[in-house]
């Protein structure tokens, strides 16, 4: 336990999580953690496409805070990093951004299967009920595995959020993983177990024990975060994620540095 690190931290700047980060930071020198990395919602080129991240004229404050939070915790490795939302298109946008500051790794995350519906909004769960679930995870998947090939991204989230709500296509679903995986693989891209599944519906890590064999087998590699939106989120439920990772086969996990690898052998 104690060697781990969590790498998936939001802040208020995102309008939907609570706490400073300094709480975060606490939280996690009180559990034992010696690394952790921010990664709060990234901002839109449109301030006005959604209403759940920081403004464009927000992201200097956001570094501000980690730095600040940084030397307040000088015994706590604090990474700088965001969680950036991936949207076919975006692509000049993504790659602006990253050049902004000294982020030590970006996280890619597939929302939004078209630019009005983000799959997991919970305001939005009637779009679930009117649409094929199979093509939803398609058109996610497609996404995701374009996210993967982009080399914008380290790390991908929560790669098979679509199960959220538990609406799940009754069929094999490798054929959406595969392509996935392959392409986390040869373009040496991380997945994370995120351990927000739990807290949902699916009450299930993110991603479930088959695609994260696949990526295991496969050579993905693998990093941390319970995807905190409250200081008591915190390294929440890393002991399962340990258990998922062991089970898959994973050896080793990621931590980053300035957007290098680190590759660290996992303590059991
Ligand atoms: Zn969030
Ligand atoms: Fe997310
Ligand atoms: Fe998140
Ligand atoms: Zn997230």
């Amino acid at each position: 336990m104690r060697l781990l690190v969590d790498y998936h931290m939001h802040t208020p700047l995102c309008r939907h999580a609570v706490g400073h980060p300094r709480e975060y930071a606490a939280q996690a020198v009180a559990l034992g953690f010696s690394e952790i990395g921010y990664s709060d919602h990234s901002p839109m080129a449109r301030d006005d496409f959604d209403d759940w991240r920081m403004r464009a004229d927000q992201l200097d404050t956001y570094v501000a805070m980690v730095e600040e939070t940084r030397r307040e915790f000088p015994q706590l490795t604090i990474r700088l990093a965001m969680e950036v939302d991936y949207l076919p298109g975006q692509e000049e946008w993504i790659g602006d951004l990253s050049r902004r500051h000294r982020w030590d790794y970006l996280i890619g995350a597939v929302h939004y299967v078209s630019d009005s519906w983000d799959i997991d909004n919970p305001y939005k769960l009637s779009q679930w009920r009117e649409r094929d679930h199979w093509e939803v995870w398609s058109i996610y998947f497609e996404r995701l595995t374009a996210a993967a090939k982009s080399g914008l991204f380290d790390i991908i989230a929560h790669a098979d959020l679509p199960k959220k709500f538990g609406f799940i296509p009754k069929r094999d679903l490798t054929p959406l993983f595969q392509p996935f995986v392959d392409a986390a693989a040869s373009n040496g891209v991380a997945v994370e177990i995120n351990t927000a599944g739990l807290r949902k519906e699916c009450r299930e890590l993110y991603p479930g024990p088959s695609l994260l064999k696949m990526a295991a087998q496969a050579g993905v590699g693998l990093t941390f975060g319970s995807d905190a939106h409250a200081p008591a989120e915190v390294g929440i439920n890393f002991k399962e994620a340990l258990k998922a990772a062991y089970a898959a086969g994973f050896k080793e996990y990621c931590r980053f540095d300035q957007r290098q690898r680190i590759t660290t052998p996992i303590p059991f």
